[in-house]
């Protein structure tokens, strides 16, 4: 493995034991990294998968997706899974969508389904890393380290 990752773990309440199966299917590529997760998602999959070690935040409504927002802002944060639904109305849609907007900035790879999922975690890039390539609109308002 070429570098430690910090890996998000999220799903929506109706998409949650998808979310679980896969992790349960990839654990051993996933337990060398460091793994956090929105509480009520981090809760579940931690029993479904009691070998891994899962950071949990809080609850995705109470605040935990913007604490994964913050991660990518500050650069601690690599990759997310992200499994959403998309037939039910959540009282937090703004703050999936500013997670969206977040990872599309600073150039996360985020999987919102389990396609992308295996795809992401086939892919040599997640064994070899990968060189982020944030967008303009981020690249020019960084402001030099004091
Ligand atoms: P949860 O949050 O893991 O606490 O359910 C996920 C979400 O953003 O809905």
């Amino acid at each position: 493995m070429a570098q430690k990752l910090t890996i998000a773990l999220v799903a929506h309440d109706a998409r949650k034991p998808d979310l679980a199966s896969w992790v349960r299917g990839h654990e051993s590529s996933l337990a060398p990294h460091s793994l956090v997760a929105t509480g009520t998602t981090g809760a579940m999959i931690q029993a479904a998968c009691p070998s891994l070690d899962i950071r949990c935040l809080n609850s995705g409504p109470l605040g935990g997706d913007q604490q994964l927002g913050a991660m990518i802002a500050e650069g601690r944060l690599d990759i997310l899974f992200f499994f959403t639904d998309p037939m039910t109305p959540m009282p937090h849609d703004v703050d999936v969508k500013a997670l969206t907007r977040m990872s599309v900035l600073y150039d996360i790879p985020m999987a919102c389904n389990r396609a992308t999922a295996e795809f992401l975690i086939t892919s040599p890039h997640f064994r070899e890393g990968y060189d982020r390539q944030p967008t303009d609109a981020v690249l020019s308002t960084q402001v030099p380290a004091r």
